[in-house]
């Protein structure tokens, strides 16, 4: 049976099971990638979306539960934190006490041993789940925020993180009086410039950059990829599906990050101990 015959025989309503090629085939394209890293060194790595999905982070566009009936548009934004500060926050608490539950995947660890692995080494996700903090990366450029930060509203400076937040009784910035919102980059919002900015000057020096679980579609994110390939950078694209960058990639791996990343590491390790 071929792999599209399995998975039409196991796809059932609006679940569809994507299948990879065996960990055995990945073999060659390991190595070669491996022994690139190997001889670099500026490495940049790009994470989206598709390593949170493997950990289970919920998106928050489901129609049930609790909060089913509000899309993230409606919630996530300055307006509605302006007219309605209390229900921004009363989803924001529940969106944190789902996103503690869940863990890092193998391919945040890998990611994690990479940098300890690499001369120069930065990290630049879109997540906000802090994910790669828990799993111990040392240098993140967080694009989007954090959602476990807080900050002021009106002067953006930073709050205690661990304050906990009753959106009957929102605290208030201890310079400037205005009410503590989640440090997250709303719809509508400019990512901080300085975080782009750094992101931008990274990607340019990079001598590899790997774009990982990204749909490279949301900017500016997705024109770090090209700006490092353009500078000289191997581009190796880790996902399960094409995106817009796949056709200017050096390497295009067809695997979850969780999956490929590991085995990256450890031909990593293995030729870096044997040289
Ligand atoms: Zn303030």
């Amino acid at each position: 049976m071929t792999y599209r015959e399995t998975a039409q025989l196991l796809s059932f309503n609006d679940i569809s099971f994507v299948f990879f090629p065996p960990p055995s085939y990945l073999g060659p394209v390991v190595e070669q990638i491996a022994s690139i890293t190997a001889n670099c060194r500026r490495c940049i790595v790009l994470t989206g979306a598709g390593m949170s999905a493997e950990s289970g982070v919920p998106t928050f566009r489901g129609k049930d539960g609790l909060w089913g009936k509000f899309r993230p548009e409606e919630l996530a934004t300055m307006e509605a934190f302006i007219a309605n500060p209390k229900i921004v926050w009363e989803w924001y608490n529940w969106r944190r006490e789902l996103m503690s539950r869940v863990e890092p995947n193998p391919g945040h660890h890998a990611i994690t041993r990479l940098e300890s692995l690499c001369d120069d080494f930065t990290l630049i996700t879109q997540n906000v789940d802090n994910l790669h903090r828990v799993a111990g990366t040392q240098r993140i450029l967080e694009l989007h925020g954090n959602i476990h930060r807080n900050k002021c509203v009106d002067c953006n400076k930073p709050c205690d993180p661990s304050l906990e937040i009753h959106p009957d009784a929102i605290p208030t910035c201890e310079s400037c009086g205005g009410k503590i919102r989640p440090d997250v980059v709303w719809f509508g919002e400019m990512l901080d410039p300085q975080v782009i900015n750094r992101a931008f000057q990274e990607s340019e020096k990079a001598d590899i950059f790997f774009s990982v679980g990204t749909s490279a579609v949301i900017h500016p994110a997705a024109s770090l990829p090209p700006i490092a390939k353009r500078s000289g950078a191997t581009l190796v694209e880790v996902n399960v599906e094409e995106t817009p960058i796949s056709f200017m990639a050096d390497f295009h791996v067809v695997a979850r990050s969780g999956e490929f990343l590991p085995l990256l590491v450890e031909e990593l390790e293995k030729q870096k101990t044997s040289s």
